[in-house]
């Protein structure tokens, strides 16, 4: 009777857990998404619970039950306070440590179990489970990925939070040969615990190879690739969990574990078609090249930048009639987002068309200006994607540049050498006026200049986002 009911709460978990993502693909529905997913992960740790104490009958007695729950308590909070504390633009690096910690807490599982089998496999009159090996083997998998996410992460998290050693892309003599090395010595390991159960330090030593291995897939990655190597890790958190679902005979965490895991590759798989790359290149065709090997920002830029203050921008708008704006990570810097919808909703009342460009690595995660631009209520029909829009820059009298700089960058078309090469960009540069908005000509996330700032149609207007639209209103208002 107890397994029925248990059954049927992982169920629902698991229903909840499906339609928590079906809801999470929109943004208008995706707070509810969130509350589903979560109210459907309290039903699985509700019903683990249950599994535990009454169904297997392993209470831990009151001693384990005040450690479970707090050690609930203290992943709880931290969990709580840092998502309360992050400010809008740590998103990314919150989001590369939680794929990580996911990691980490499937390896630890897996170890824990282990040795807790082996433990009663030495006790008397106890039989090993008919499905062993297959536990086994599942042990070793969610060993080697935990490890992988959770090193890969930490790298992506470094990348992310563009601290100075990890910025640029690591590369090493030989790197490809080593990284094969690390890759077979994991295998071999694999195949050892497998041949050896009882050699439970073989499973730690293969997590160290594959930690390795995580730090050195990732760090060579750069440029504009970071975008893949995210949802990647995010599917290997996916695939981890639902590895260590094995591991402990757990439904709800095979499924769990297999939705983060497919909705991962499916979003690596649109962030690679967006950037114009196959995955294979981005983890080992050494892309995201070294930033110095183009030109300099001074031959780039000498002379020929011309800046703009909001009066004379607010000119332009005199006569204009369609206009885009084209949002980047400093609009999400800036916390522009309300300002621009009041820019956009003033043009508009003067008989200006108004829309936004959305690039699909524009920011620092995968639909970052959706959100940011939802969270201002921007009409979703306003906001265009890439291959809508472009065409309709060679119509468009006004584009104005918010923040964004390597959505942008004309080298990606022209230069094969730059760590951009390839990727699809808004074509803004064929608007009859371009005007970008940030505070300098400091270069963005793939660290290269960008011919744009110096093009005849291009006015520089030099503020921080918020400020500069501000600003803007009034003068517009004023003209
Ligand atoms: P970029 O990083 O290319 O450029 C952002 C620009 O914003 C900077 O040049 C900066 O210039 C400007 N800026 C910063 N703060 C402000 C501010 N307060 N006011 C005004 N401007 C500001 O951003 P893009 O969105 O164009 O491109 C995203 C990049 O990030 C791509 O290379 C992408 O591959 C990468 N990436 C994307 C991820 C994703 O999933 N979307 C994940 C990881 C990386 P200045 O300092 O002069 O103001």
């Amino acid at each position: 009777m107890s397994s029925a009911w248990l059954n049927l709460a992982y169920l629902t978990a698991s229903m909840l857990f499906i339609v928590a993502f079906k809801l999470m693909a929109r943004p208008r529905t995706a707070v509810q998404g969130n509350l589903y997913g979560a109210v459907g992960m309290a039903i699985a740790i509700g019903a683990a619970f249950f599994e535990e104490y009454v169904v297997r009958g392993r209470a831990e007695g009151i001693g384990g039950t005040v450690r479970i729950v707090l050690a609930m308590l203290i992943g709880g909070g931290i969990g709580g306070v840092l998502a309360v504390r992050a400010p809008m633009t740590s998103m990314p690096q919150v989001v590369a440590l939680l794929n990580g910690f996911g990691g980490a807490a499937s390896l630890l599982v897996a170890g824990a179990e282990l040795h807790g089998l082996l433990a009663r496999v030495g006790t008397r009159g106890y039989t090993a489970p008919d499905a062993y090996g297959q536990m086994i083997l599942a042990t070793a998998a969610t060993g080697v990925i935990g490890a992988v996410t959770f090193w890969g992460s930490l790298a992506a998290f470094a990348k992310l939070q563009e601290y100075e050693q990890f910025k640029k892309p690591w590369n090493f003599p030989n790197q490809h040969a080593i990284n094969a090395g690390l890759a077979v010595l994991t295998f071999l390991l694999c195949w050892w615990l497998a041949a050896v159960p009882t050699a439970w330090y073989v499973y730690w030593l293969l997590v160290i190879a594959a930690s390795a291995l995580g730090v050195l897939l990732t760090m060579p990655i750069g440029g504009a690739d970071m975008p893949v190597v995210i949802c990647l890790l995010n599917s290997y958190s996916g695939i981890a969990a639902a590895a260590s679902g094995f591991v402990i005979d757990n439904n709800v965490l095979v499924i769990a574990g297999s939705l983060v895991g497919a909705s991962g590759i499916i979003l690596c798989q649109i962030m690679c078609k967006a950037m114009n790359r196959s995955l294979t290149n981005v983890l080992f065709g050494g892309f995201g090249g070294t930033a110095s090997s183009g030109p300099s920002a001074d031959d780039v830029y000498g002379g020929k930048v011309k800046s703009a203050g909001p009066e004379e921008i607010a000119m332009l708008f005199d006569t204009a009639r369609r206009v885009v704006i084209v949002p980047g990570y400093g609009l999400a810097v800036a916390q522009a987002q309300h300002a621009v919808r009041d820019m956009a909703n003033l043009l508009q009342s003067k008989g200006i068309e108004v829309l936004y460009a959305i690039h699909p690595v524009a920011g620092r995660m995968p639909g970052h200006m959706n959100v940011l631009l939802a969270e201002a209520n921007v009409p979703y029909d306003l906001m265009k994607e890439m291959d809508d829009v472009n065409p309709m820059f060679p119509e468009t009298d006004v584009a104005i540049v918010l923040g964004a700089n390597d959505v942008v960058n004309p080298v990606a078309r022209t230069d094969p050498k730059s760590p951009i090469a390839g990727m699809p960009i808004l074509n803004v540069d064929q608007a009859r006026t371009v005007v970008v908005v940030k505070r300098s000509l400091s270069p963005g996330f793939a660290g290269i200049p960008n011919p744009l700032f110096a093009a005849d149609n291009t006015l520089m207007y030099f503020a921080d986002g918020k400020k500069a639209v501000l600003d803007l209103v009034s003068a517009i208002k004023a003209a």
